[in-house]
């Protein structure tokens, strides 16, 4: 086991805005875990990937994240005590898990971050017509890039004409370790 001890946790309310509904929380402890950040990217699907300062970034659903470096959690958005303890669990087990399963796991070091708005609107129909729900074609690729939505939610895309376009949008996107927030 990589983590087997959390030397101290502390949770707060953020001092910007203390009126806020929202919890942050910083776990310490003496052991390295940055050797599970690779496969943990992977698996996860890391938002940001800093392999040089060894800082993972895992964007979750409803706003939270989690911010992993090698001696340290630092999770934001929790709405309560509740939650904060359970999102430290579950990141502990899966910094576990999945670094016991390190040898099945193919690392992955780039992240969500470097995909590009304009490369992913060159791959869309950019016909503005709205059917995903956004007025256009390029907050759709906004959303797309922060995992906030699907391929599925723009129907024209399922069109067969557009079928290269999606098939190369789809590549592009696995390409950088891109998941939907929603994503098992
Ligand atoms: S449904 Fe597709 S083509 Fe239509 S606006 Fe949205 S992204 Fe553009």
């Amino acid at each position: 086991m990589l983590l087997e001890r959390i030397e101290n946790f502390e949770i707060f309310r953020p001092k910007m805005d203390s009126s806020k509904e929202v919890l942050h929380a910083i776990a310490t402890f003496e052991v390295d875990i940055s050797p599970a950040f690779p496969y943990m990217n992977a698996e996860l699907g890391g938002w940001d990937y800093d392999q040089t300062n060894q800082v993972l970034l895992l964007k979750l659903s409803d706003g939270k994240w989690i911010t992993l470096d090698p001696h340290k959690i630092a999770m934001r958005g929790a709405r309560d005590l509740e939650e904060c303890h359970a999102l430290l669990a579950w990141i502990k087990g899966q910094i576990n898990e999945i670094y016991d399963r390190r040898d099945h796991i193919t690392p992955r070091y780039v992240s969500q971050a470097g995909l590009k708005i304009m490369e992913i609107l060159k791959l869309l129909p950019m016909t503005n017509c709205k059917a995903c729900g956004y007025p256009t074609c390029m907050a759709y690729a906004a959303a797309l890039r922060e995992g906030e939505i699907s391929l599925n939610d723009c129907p024209p895309l399922r069109e067969e004409k557009y079928r290269e376009k999606r098939d190369k949008l789809q590549t592009y996107l696995e390409s950088y370790g891109w998941r939907a927030l929603d994503a098992e």
